[in-house]
């Protein structure tokens, strides 16, 4: 994956490469698709969510520039994977999903695989987590209209990173959020297509919260 996936489409980070070399891929997705976990493409999870593909996680993980000491804040838990990533690369990432049952079997995937720098949390994450706040970098992992700013809010002034795919429900661009000395600064990067962030600050249907 790494080898065929991510270094000829330009991931250069060799931090970044080699924590997708060392997570178990496969141990993130059900026991009939684990034959898949390493493909060029994003898989289906439950609740009719997904897995990103490999090279998608690549390269936000990349584009958040994390050299060790960071707070990060994910929202989008889903499998658990990006999270999982996340947490081999920095201090401690907190990690909130909407739906319950994806965030109680990712929490049973990190304890399994020993990750204790990981906190996840069943709640409408476009609300951020604020008694945490404020967080070095932010991640979106699910396709938002525009980033919502509660997040915007949580992140630090110092050199502080968002990435989060933003467009329509169907295709976005990642877009990284800088936030330096209070001034915002923002770039777009990659088109990709996510599932729908879902809440308050999100796309509308947000009747479990
Ligand atoms: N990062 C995941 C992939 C995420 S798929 C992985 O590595 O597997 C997007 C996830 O965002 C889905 O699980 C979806 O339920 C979740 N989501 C959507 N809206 C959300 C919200 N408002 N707060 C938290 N999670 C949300």
């Amino acid at each position: 994956m790494v080898e065929t996936q991510l270094i000829p489409r330009g991931i250069k980070d060799t931090r970044v490469l080699d924590a997708m070399r060392r997570v178990p891929r496969h141990l993130f997705v059900g026991e009939p698709i684990q034959f898949k976990a390493y493909d060029d493409m994003a898989l289906p999870i439950s609740e009719e969510q997904t897995i990103s593909q490999p090279y998608m996680v690549a390269i936000m993980t990349e584009l958040l520039e994390l050299k060790g000491g960071e707070k990060v804040l994910e929202i989008g838990t889903g499998s658990g994977y990006q999270a999982a990533i996340l947490a081999e690369l920095s201090q401690e990432v907190f990690t909130a999903e909407r739906i319950p049952v994806l965030a109680k079997i990712a929490e049973e995937r990190f304890s399994a695989l020993g990750y204790t720098n990981i906190h996840v949390r069943a709640s409408d994450g476009t609300l951020g987590w604020p008694e945490e706040s404020p967080f070095d970098r932010i991640l979106i992992t699910a396709g938002s209209p525009k980033i919502p700013q509660p997040l915007i809010e949580q992140l630090s002034d110092q050199e502080g990173i968002i990435v989060a795919p933003v467009g329509d429900r169907f295709s976005q661009q990642l877009i990284i959020l800088k936030k330096s000395n209070g001034s915002l600064s923002e770039q777009f990067h990659t088109p990709c297509m996510f599932v729908p962030l879902i809440g308050k600050h999100g796309w509308g249907g947000n009747k479990d919260f």
